[in-house]
């Protein structure tokens, strides 16, 4: 008989996880604290689309699946920047043909839960994971009416996001294991930007849109029903902050003053402001990710991460593809086969970590900075005309998922050290097209 797996968890991973286990004949349950999202109106605690990029492609490429989330995604190329004067620069992501993707986080969802459907797993909703009896491998869940139901499993994962229930038992019931969790002193709140008059775009559709202040930032992502989802990364205290934004006149008046533009295309700011929740950013960091051959941390249970790099599910749907490779090197051999499995994957996922943190400073403050500006110039030449020798840390997190993401991390610090210094000449704004710079660029980069 074969192998039953046990998913908790039908958010984004587990549900792509139940179509990887079912194309390997294995029995896929999938348990969900939540009702059927596919037959209620959505409503996500969390971001409402995300940007889809080659590392999550990859993993749905994979399985044939990206036919079925093509038709929902936008190409965005770029950064659009609203700068504080009013100005708006354009900054391409990577080479020409290079994109990142906005998805409808619930349209992304339901399709993979229809996909692991018809691939023949079985998905219980209203099953809230509660405890785990770790000798029998056997997980009890609570439904409505606080009834209670167990299930057998040979193989468990959690794929229960940063919350994760399960994990939580892991750590209840296994001495020694390590857990961290970090918040950052600034949150989060959506707002949208409607559709126009003509139900089309207000903004440039193809674009990621960003406003960087310094301590804070707007960023807008489209979605196909012409509107577009603004999310505020906001501190929760000091001055301006959350905390500090009470009154109706001051939230008008920071918006107009701050975020004019996007301020112009939002008439109920104030209220959406009040009414929206703000939510907090939290980094979850934690081993051992597996135990013998029975139980594995999945996605954001084994590794939640700041949004600012737009990897978390990326990241997610990578470590489902690598437990496929897996499946082809160790066969039947779970415990080889996930030792390897967290031997790789927890590298990747503390440097995507520290790399979506970085990333933050980068988007809310550097992207306005004309000399950064010029340093990205730079990196896109060099790039352009050494495509194997230097490659920019956005698009080997972004665009290359042959380089891992412990590989970006040191390549990137690297790149990031030549650059600085390249930054500090005081002739730099002349002669940063000159062959000497390039040349120097070169030899610094050859020299280990
Ligand atoms: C503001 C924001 C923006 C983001 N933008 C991006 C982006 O642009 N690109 C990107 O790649 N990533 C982005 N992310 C990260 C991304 O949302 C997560 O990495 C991704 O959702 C992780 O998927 P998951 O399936 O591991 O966890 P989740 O999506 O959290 O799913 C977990 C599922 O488990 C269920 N569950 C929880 N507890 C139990 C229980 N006890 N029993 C049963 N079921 C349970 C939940 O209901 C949920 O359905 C963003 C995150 C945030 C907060």
């Amino acid at each position: 008989m074969s192998k039953r797996v046990v998913i908790v968890g039908a958010g984004l991973v587990g549900s792509l996880l139940s179509v990887y286990m079912r194309r390997r004949g294995y029995q896929v349950d999938v348990y969900e604290r939540r009702g059927d999202m596919r037959l209620q109106q959505y409503t996500a605690g969390r971001s409402i689309n995300l940007a889809l990029s080659d590392r999550g492609i990859r993993a749905l490429e994979e399985l044939g699946l990206m036919e079925r989330i093509r038709p929902i995604a936008i190409p965005m190329h770029g950064r659009q920047i609203h700068q504080a004067d009013g100005k708006e620069v354009y900054q391409p992501y990577g080479m020409s043909g290079q994109f990142i993707n906005s998805v409808s986080r619930g349209e992304l969802n339901k399709t993979l839960m229809d996909l692991g459907e018809e691939e023949g797993a079985h998905f219980h909703f209203q099953h809230r994971c509660v405890s785990i009896d770790w000798s029998a491998n056997r997980i009890h869940f609570e439904m409505e009416g606080d009834k209670m139901i167990s299930t057998d499993a040979d193989l468990i994962f959690a794929a229960d996001g940063a919350f994760s229930a399960t994990r939580l038992q892991y750590q209840l019931h296994h001495d020694r294991f390590q857990y961290q969790q970090s918040y950052i002193d600034f949150g989060y709140k959506e707002l949208t930007i409607p559709a126009g008059a003509d139900g089309g775009f207000q903004m440039e559709p193809n674009a990621l849109h960003i406003w960087p202040r310094k301590n804070y930032m707007l960023i807008a992502l489209p979605n196909p029903d012409g509107t577009f989802t603004c999310t505020l990364f906001f501190p929760f205290e000091g001055d301006p902050s959350f905390e500090s934004l009470q009154t109706d006149e001051q939230i008008r008046t920071f918006f107009d003053t701050h975020f004019t533009d996007a301020a112009g295309l939002m008439p109920d700011i104030v209220t959406q402001y009040k009414t929206n929740p703000t939510s907090s950013l939290v980094t979850v960091k934690c081993y051992p990710w597996v135990k013998k051959d029975s139980f594995a941390l999945i996605g954001d249970s084994a590794h939640a991460i700041v949004p600012f790099f737009g990897q978390g599910m990326n990241c997610g749907f990578e470590d489902c593809f690598v437990l496929n490779s897996l499946m082809d090197k160790h066969g039947e051999d779970w415990t080889a086969l996930l030792q390897e499995y967290q031997q790789l994957r927890k590298p990747d996922g503390d440097a995507i970590a520290e790399l979506a943190l970085n990333n933050f400073l980068e988007m809310r403050d550097r992207v306005a900075d004309p000399k950064f500006l010029l340093q990205k110039k730079i990196e896109s030449k060099i790039h352009a005309r050494y495509p194997d020798q230097w490659v920019p840390a956005y698009s080997q997190v972004t665009f290359s998922p042959h380089i891992r993401y412990s590989e970006a991390l040191v390549n990137s610090m690297r790149q990031e050290a030549i650059m600085q210094q390249l930054m500090a000449r005081p002739d730099i704004e002349t002669s940063w097209d000159s062959p000497e710079i390039e040349n120097w660029i070169l030899e610094k980069l050859h020299k280990r």
